[in-house]
């Protein structure tokens, strides 16, 4: 089959001929095949360290160059505005400490919300411990920010802002260039975690104002454990590891060549295709959120309808749990992701579903199906049949089902439902 319509992913081999959706592109994606064969080199003939002063380094250094420079094109930045980093985990903490540190002189207080990704959040706590002031800046039912809810937070203590583009859990997109506007009109750094939006939606550091922005390549189809900060002209940040000169001296380290390649392959890629691909990803997941909405009673559709990321849907399904569900879709080989950090040692729903307002009881029930470029209608068509089918037989087997709303909630399995 050709690559067009294979959208780059590895041919089915003959041992994996179980029937498989997965919808799970959030969490993670397949590396293209492109992505992958222009990787590869780079761990055998093009193996020279980018510092080395032959043959072989230049070519490497050169590679390194080329991916700077798609990677910078991709959100229109300057190629010497692009540090790479080890996955956007550690550019997300490098930007809040790296800046918290660098500019601690001038106050103590960071404004972030309530719905940022771990790599954000825990930084944030880990921060007040250092002496830092956070304020977790609540949402509205759909996950979004206005404008006056940041500049209400403001003090003359603020000294960054860091409010995520895209949200990983319901999709939502928050208004990041009115958000960073009102940071500049006060003078205060802004960071964004677009980690779920670069290669979804167009990101533009100019048009948006950012100052400083996270990405990773896995989410786009590029390589794990590779990411970047992008990181305006003109800002100090403080070094992030020390050791040789690589990343203009804020993050020694020999570079991890065949992933920063791929990395860049894979931004110029979903680039490119951006808006023809996310137009036929959402077509399949607006076919699907009806189709759900219309077969399964009594399903919650969680976070904003419109400014929404085209790949993402989040629904919680009341009276069953997210990881039964979960469960019953494994068996059937489709992959989701349980909105849900419920397990045998935290009794805690997602902390997003709970803050745009979702009861506990039924945040438990909530499932993110995140779709991409390799899904097909008949996967979705599949999808919609087990769920319906298995949504059923759950809430059959579930004491909470038709019971009247004010009786009181009994535990299940560790959760409240
Ligand atoms: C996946 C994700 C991250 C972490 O990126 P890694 O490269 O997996 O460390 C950070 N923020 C958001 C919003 C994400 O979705």
């Amino acid at each position: 089959m050709d690559e067009e319509k294979k959208n780059g992913q590895t041919e089915i081999t003959d041992t994996q001929k179980k029937r498989t959706v997965y919808l799970d592109h959030a969490a993670t994606t397949y590396v293209d095949k492109r992505v992958l064969k222009e990787m590869l080199p780079y761990f055998t003939d093009k193996f020279g360290n980018a510092n080395s002063q032959h043959g072989f380094g230049r070519d490497t250094a050169s590679a390194l160059a080329l991916a700077r420079k798609r990677t910078a094109a991709a959100i229109n930045a300057k190629p010497e505005e692009i540090y790479f980093t080890s996955s956007g985990s550690e550019a997300d903490n490098w930007a809040l400490r790296g800046i918290a540190h660098a500019h601690k002189s001038k106050g103590n207080h960071i404004i972030t919300t309530a719905i940022e990704h771990p790599a954000i959040y825990k930084t944030c706590q880990e921060l007040e411990h250092d002496g830092f002031a956070i304020t977790y800046l609540p949402v509205d039912g759909d996950g979004s920010v206005s404008p006056d809810v940041l500049a209400a937070a403001i003090t003359d203590k603020t000294i960054l802002v860091s409010i995520m583009f895209a949200n990983n859990e319901i999709g939502t997109v928050l208004p990041i260039r009115e958000l960073a506007k009102v940071a500049k009109a006060h003078k205060i750094l802004f960071h964004t975690d677009a980690v779920q939006a670069v290669g979804s939606i167009a990101v533009n550091v100019k048009d948006l104002g950012v100052d400083l922005l996270s990405l990773s390549g896995h989410k786009f189809y590029g390589p794990k454990g590779v990411g970047a900060l992008y990181v305006r002209t003109g800002i100090k940040i403080s070094r992030l590891i020390s050791g040789g000169e690589q990343e203009r001296g804020l993050r020694g380290g020999t570079s991890n060549t065949p992933s920063i390649v791929g990395l860049g392959k894979a931004i110029e890629l979903a680039t490119t295709d951006l808006e023809s691909q996310s137009k036929k990803i959402a077509r399949l997941r607006d076919y699907f959120v009806k189709e759900v909405e219309k077969r399964i009673p009594e399903v919650k559709f969680n976070g904003s309808r419109t400014a929404r990321l085209p790949g993402n849907a989040n629904f919680s399904f009341r009276y069953i749990e997210g990881e039964s569900i979960l469960f019953s879709l494994d068996l059937a080989g489709i992959a989701a992701s349980s909105g849900s950090a419920c397990s045998s040692n935290s009794l805690e729903p997602s902390r997003v579903l709970l803050s745009i307002g979702v009861p506990v009881g039924i945040a438990h029930g909530s499932i993110r199906f995140s779709f991409g470029k390799a899904n097909t209608k008949a996967d979705v068509d599949y999808v919609l049949e087990v769920l319906e089918n298995k949504i059923q037989k759950l809430r059959d087997m579930s004491p909470l089902y038709n019971r009247t709303s004010d009786e009181p909630i009994p535990m299940i399995g560790g959760c409240k439902i």
